[in-house]
């Protein structure tokens, strides 16, 4: 299995990397300290970006 499209950490926008980070939420975070970051925001709204 090989991802096609990589993802990236929503918080800081580093790219996925192989064997590091965490995978949470349907997001990839390379930190736990990012994923912290990602939990305190409130969500968007979809509609509008
Ligand atoms: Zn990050």
């Amino acid at each position: 299995m090989f991802g096609l499209f990589k993802r990236k950490d929503p918080v800081c926008g580093m790219k996925e990397e192989k064997g590091r980070g965490m995978e949470k939420h349907g997001s990839w975070f390379c930190s736990q300290n990012c994923l912290k970051q990602y939990e305190k925001r409130p969500k968007s709204h979809s509609c509008c970006h």
